[in-house]
């Protein structure tokens, strides 16, 4: 049999609830018109998407093809075809499968030439499967688009190398 609530309770749960209406009720609203509004992105936000970047000095591609990022992706959704010349070697052609991509950033850590990097960007919406299949076209323009977070693999590198003893002086 359900149990019957006193009136007294009744009345208290009612006052309480109004209490909080009305406390709420001049308050400034929490919530933004997005996309109208947008908050900063926090200043270490990386993710979204990815982009290739070109060496701004040279104006040459930063990939040297060297499949890292394809090797260590516990996705696999990497797929590197190197070719040589000029004394260096160059991605023929890159494509990331940004489906299946768990924003783990492994890929962008292990890359020696700051070549792949994330953006400070969160706004990849599409309604379109294949928008999402990234190739060394899209990359590349995603990096006049957006700016790169600031997590490079470089910077990610030295993060995680070993700090020197230090010197004991006498
Ligand atoms: S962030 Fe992780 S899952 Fe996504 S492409 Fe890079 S290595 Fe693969
Ligand atoms: S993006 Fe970096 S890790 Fe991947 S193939 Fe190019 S140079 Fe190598």
């Amino acid at each position: 049999m359900a149990k019957k609530v006193s009136n007294t309770r009744l009345v208290k749960a009612t006052l309480l609830a109004l209490w909080f209406t009305l406390k709420n009720l001049l308050r400034k609203p929490v919530t933004i018109q997005y996309p109208l509004i947008k908050r900063p992105l926090p200043e270490r936000w990386r993710g979204g998407t990815f982009a290739l970047t070109i060496d701004p000095e040279t104006g040459e591609e930063n990939c040297i093809g060297c499949k890292l990022c394809e090797k260590i992706c516990p996705s696999e959704i990497i797929t590197v075809e190197m070719e040589k010349h000029s004394g260096r070697g160059w991605a023929k052609s890159f494509i990331l499968d940004l489906q299946a991509c768990i924003q783990c950033e492994l890929c962008v850590q292990v890359c020696p030439t700051d070549a792949i990097v994330m953006l400070h960007s969160m706004e990849t919406p599409t309604t379109r499967r294949e928008d999402l299949i990234l190739d060394k076209d899209k990359l590349e323009a995603n990096g006049k688009l957006y700016h790169a977070a600031w997590a490079t693999g470089l910077k990610l590198q030295r993060l995680h190398e070993p700090k020197k003893p230090s010197v004991i002086s006498r």
